[in-house]
């Protein structure tokens, strides 16, 4: 079963890139496995999926705590700052940095472990007064200050705009984050301007943000089945 929607989903992302001229191997699958038990992950693991997204420390917490590193994990929930520790230690990237107060934690806690961690800022691109992230305006200012912080690693851009129930009103917000992410690169801001991450794209809309230039797509429902 969710072998089945793996293969659908990874053929879905191949057609949407070749269709519109891009190399699908520059795009990410990261299976959102929030609410789903250990063994969903299993089930997708042993399907050779190995990237997941979860929202919620406590519960990766568990899940960590069998897994270990046997699979990578981006964050994409709401972090709170007071989680930004153990985020630190469980997380390859966490892709909701949105304030500065938050990285400040992330990089005092990355500093006493040794380590670096990738991480996205998230951009509130509808401006949407019930979505967290940095508003575009803000957004580049919030890099730089972001960028002197010697642990943290700038991949790129994430977003989760508003839902409408036709994706293709999402696009130009898609189209936006896109542009935002370009105009910072131009500028040099992020880590590797080689090779800058979009985080775009759910299971309702995710060839909308392969066209628009997503390289990671955050695909839940999907792979695992509604959420109850
Ligand atoms: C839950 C969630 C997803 C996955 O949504 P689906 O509609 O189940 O694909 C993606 N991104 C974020 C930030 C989420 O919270």
């Amino acid at each position: 079963m969710i072998a089945d929607n793996l293969k659908i989903v990874r053929s879905t992302i191949t057609c949407a890139a070749k269709n519109c001229g891009r190399n699908p191997d520059d795009i990410r699958l990261v299976a959102v496995s929030k609410t789903w038990p250990v063994e969903a992950i299993k089930e997708a693991m042993a399907a050779k999926q190995f990237l997941f997204g979860e929202n919620y420390i406590q519960e990766m917490e568990n899940k960590f705590a069998v897994l270990g590193q046997d699979a990578q994990f981006h964050f994409i929930g709401h972090l709170q700052s007071n989680k930004a520790s153990v985020a630190a230690r469980m997380f390859t990237m966490i892709e909701t940095v949105d304030r500065i107060k938050l990285a400040r934690k992330l990089n005092d806690h990355l500093l006493e472990l040794g380590k670096t961690m990738d991480i996205l800022i998230q951009v509130n691109i509808g401006n949407d007064e019930q979505k967290f992230g940095v508003s575009p305006e803000n957004t580049e200012s919030l890099v730089r200050e972001v960028s002197s912080l010697t642990t943290l690693h700038i991949r790129g851009l994430m977003t989760m705009p508003p839902f409408f129930d036709d994706p293709e009103k999402v696009r130009p917000m898609f189209r936006r984050l896109r542009n935002l992410a370009e105009a910072i690169k131009k500028k040099n801001l992020f880590y590797d301007n080689n090779k800058v991450e979009i985080s775009m794209g759910m299971s309702h809309d995710y060839q909308i943000a392969i066209e628009e230039g997503a390289t990671l797509v955050r695909v839940g429902t999907a792979i695992f089945g509604s959420r109850s």
